[in-house]
């Protein structure tokens, strides 16, 4: 079966390619289908802005859809940037500069809990799956490592006594927003499609 992945963001592409590895699920992205155009994302959480990724391009390949929207929600930042976390500081800001903003409007602050967020859905037909999931952590003064993308290098994981940018993607894909929320889906998908686990 294939499923077309509705984000440009290549290093999501990377994560949800790998949690797909070895299944009867083949993983399209944008760029495989040559689709460039922008999707205005204009819901107020990250389910609407999921679902209206996942529909405008089901919308047009009529081919089953997968959208995903995340973002890191900050405690002393009233859950900023949260929906807006890829426009925090601007979409082209390179990620070392908006860490440096994030850690900056933390300074001073004892209260650096934070968490991702993921929503995913899925369209195809009549069938749709809808489900969010977050991965919980802390906003820490200096970027550590340099796995994962974006937010990962100041984003500390209790658990694993590292940043998220500092485990291997395997790790990340098990304890990640998008890993937990993907999981969920792929017993979905497998129940609904497959039958045969
Ligand atoms: P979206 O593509 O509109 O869903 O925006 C997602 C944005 O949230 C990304 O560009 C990152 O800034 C942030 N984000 C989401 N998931 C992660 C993650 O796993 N690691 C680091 N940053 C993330």
């Amino acid at each position: 079966m294939k499923i077309l992945l509705a984000t440009k963001n290549k290093h999501k592409k990377l994560e949800i390619k790998a949690l797909f590895k070895g299944t009867n699920i083949e993983i399209l992205s944008l760029d495989d289908i040559g689709f460039t155009e922008d999707i205005v994302e204009d819901g107020n959480t990250f389910r609407e802005n999921a679902a209206i990724k996942a529909k405008a391009i089901y919308q047009i390949y009529k081919i089953p859809t997968l959208a995903d929207d995340s973002g890191i929600c900050i405690d002393a930042l009233a859950g900023e940037p949260g929906i807006h976390s890829a426009r925090f500081g601007g979409y082209d800001t390179p990620s070392k500069v908006k860490n440096q903003m994030i850690i900056d409007l933390l300074k001073g602050q004892d209260n650096r809990n934070a968490h991702y967020t993921c929503a995913i859905y899925f369209i195809d037909n009549e069938v749709c799956f809808s489900t969010e999931k977050s991965c919980y952590g802390q906003i820490i003064k200096h970027e550590k490592g340099i796995g994962g993308f974006g937010y990962d290098p100041i984003f500390y994981i209790e658990n694993f006594r590292k940043t998220m940018a500092q485990i291997s993607l395997a790790e990340k894909n098990k304890i990640s927003h998008r890993g937990q929320a993907l999981a969920e889906f792929k017993s979905f998908i497998e129940n609904k499609y497959f039958n045969t686990f």
